[in-house]
């Protein structure tokens, strides 16, 4: 009889096998009030903000030390909580206005907010109010003067939660870490993104009851497949122990040459870039052997403020990521905002539709202004200087007809001309390219391809908009499969159109850290790989791994394929 199984989502790759150790987190019991002193509850909720920053300082310290930069920017994110003005003001109401506790007018702020973000139309937010309810919890802890909860796990365990949030997962001692598996959460989660940084295989929205689990059960959680199996059998078990050995000895080898170049067995190069938002992403590209950035997203600076960044304050921000790149190329995506995306400040009105909205690229129509702007900024913040020679190549994102890229491209002259008006250094030598992520454009890639410097094409959107699935949609999103031959069609179209006329093409939609996909785009001629920095250094050795001439084959072969099954079957057993 084959030993009990639970189904999760994969969320980090890798074996586990051990003992399940049960995290309960410790109730707070909440005083509602009325308080007979607003004036001293407020005093401890200004206590609890204060020590709940020095505690996310000394956790962010934790996080860049035991997984890295990307990981430390969560507890960053979780102090900006504390500084939101609306937040803090919603709390001081429950106060003032209805003699709440300090407790729980933290308690019913977060409950407000959250909700919020959960209704939001991006799975991103949507992630964030598991953030925001942790920061509450250590809000309501500080405030009744509790202490910050340890971990205590005493022998290398599968932690099983019903949910983990990002304080609980980065506490746990790392040597006692196994796997991670929570009832909770999706691959986006950060508990899956904080799994995948510190490299421990880790399942997601698996189905289960933690207080049905025994603690000590031995089981073996599989990474890839997203199971967890209880009781294994002595030969389940080395099977397992076994893949395990595999995976950990083909990890080290990874990381160990990451930082080389990834050339086929028949001498063909892949350029292996990442996919980055701000600096410590930045950062974290360069350690994980990055040879450039093919996508960095710009957005991430006009989001969780109030007002427009400046066009100083991005010649600012964008400067500093140029000099981390030291010279490797940098593709700086246009701002992708608008329709799902909230940005109070752009006064961005409800839409029915917001996926085929009023966003990215179409924002030149009514706010050209802003592009004009980050132009000019990106532009600046490349000039090339006796010591420092910046590679900027921008790109459009979202575009679907010829018009945009002419409009596109017309104000970029224009931000040129106007710097070399004013006598402004500015960036030589910037390539020009497109976003191919809508149908329309990799079906017509062999018309744009003539007015454009490269392609960069992004599966996660193209994949969306091909089979008609709204990417954060739950109940949908397993519809979304970037290896529906429908998907793999336009990605070759998009490829080809591009080589015929002699321009390069880059892929930077999650498809591309896949190491599933890396024969097949391999196969189709993609020039560039752009992905999530973690994801490089096992791109990279499959590469390595892989002759072009038997990758074309395999492309051909996945081309002529009828269902997504047929592929992902087909490539997995490769
Ligand atoms: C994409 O759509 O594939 C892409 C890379 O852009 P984003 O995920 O930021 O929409
Ligand atoms: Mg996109």
């Amino acid at each position: 009889m084959s030993s009990p199984t639970i189904q999760g989502l994969a969320a980090a790759p890798g074996i586990a096998v051990g003992p399940l150790w049960i995290h309960r987190p410790e109730g707070v019991v909440i005083e509602r009030g009325p308080a007979r002193d607003p004036a001293e509850e407020w005093r401890r909720v200004r206590r609890s903000i204060e020590r709940s920053r020095a505690q996310l300082v000394e956790l962010g310290g934790l996080a860049l030390a035991r997984v890295g930069p990307v990981e430390a920017a969560i507890f960053e994110a979780h102090q900006m909580f504390l500084d939101d003005e609306e937040f803090i003001n919603a709390i001081r109401t429950g106060i003032d206005g209805k003699s709440l506790t300090a407790e729980a007018a933290i308690e019913d702020a977060v409950t407000v907010y959250a909700d919020m973000l959960l209704a939001l139309d991006d799975e991103y937010f949507r992630a964030r109010a598991a953030d925001l309810r942790d920061v509450g919890l250590r809000l309501i802890r500080n405030a009744s003067g509790g202490e910050a909860v340890t971990h205590t796990l005493s022998q290398p365990s599968i932690i099983v939660a019903d949910d983990l949030s990002p304080s609980d997962t980065i506490q746990f001692d790392r040597q006692f870490v196994l796997g991670l598996c929570t009832a909770r959460g999706g691959p986006t989660s950060h508990v899956a993104i904080l799994s995948r940084g510190m490299g421990v295989p880790a399942i997601v929205s698996a189905r289960f009851d933690p207080d049905a689990l025994a603690e000590g059960t031995l089981a073996v959680l599989d990474g890839e497949a997203g199971t967890l199996t209880l009781e294994p059998d002595q030969e389940e078990i080395n099977a397992a122990q076994q893949r395990r050995g595999q995976w950990l000895s083909a990890r080290a080898l990874a990381q160990s040459v990451a930082h080389e170049p990834a050339v086929t067995t028949d001498g063909v190069r892949a350029e292996i870039v990442a996919n980055i938002g701000n600096q410590r992403d930045a950062l974290s590209a360069i350690d994980n052997g990055a040879e450039g950035v093919g996508l960095f997203r710009t957005e991430f600076l006009f989001m969780d403020r109030d007002d427009l960044p400046t066009e100083e304050e991005q010649v600012a921000s964008y400067a500093e990521i140029a000099r981390l790149m030291a010279g490797r190329p940098l593709v700086a995506r246009m701002l992708d905002i608008g329709g799902d995306k909230p940005v109070p400040y752009l006064g961005i009105e409800h839409e029915d539709n917001p996926f085929l909205g009023w966003r990215a690229i179409r924002m030149l129509d009514g706010r050209e202004d802003i592009y004009l702007t980050q132009f000019r900024a990106l532009l600046r913040a490349c000039a090339p200087t006796p010591d420092f020679r910046p590679d900027l190549r921008i790109m459009l994102p979202m575009v679907s007809t010829m018009l945009e890229i002419e409009r596109g491209r017309a104000l970029f002259d224009r931000a040129r001309q106007q710097l070399r008006d004013e006598g402004l250094p500015q960036a030589e030598h910037v390539q020009f390219g497109i976003m191919v992520e809508v149908p329309s454009a990799a079906l017509l890639a062999h018309h744009f391809a003539r007015h454009v410097d490269f392609f960069s094409i992004g599966t996660n959107d193209l994949t969306q908009y091909t089979l008609a699935v709204d990417r954060g949609n739950a109940r949908v999103v397993s519809l979304a499969s970037p290896f529906s031959p429908a998907v793999l069609r336009l990605i070759a179209m998009t490829i080809d159109a591009a080589h015929a006329h002699g321009k390069w093409c880059g892929l930077c939609g999650e498809l591309g850290g896949d190491v599933m996909a890396t024969p097949l785009l391999l196969g189709m001629g993609l020039d560039e790989f752009s992905m999530s920095p973690s994801a490089i250094p096992a791109v990279k050795a499959r590469v390595r791994a892989l002759s072009q001439a038997d990758c074309r084959a395999i492309a051909a072969h996945a081309l002529s394929l009828a269902t997504n099954r047929e592929v992902t079957d087909y490539l997995g057993g490769l």
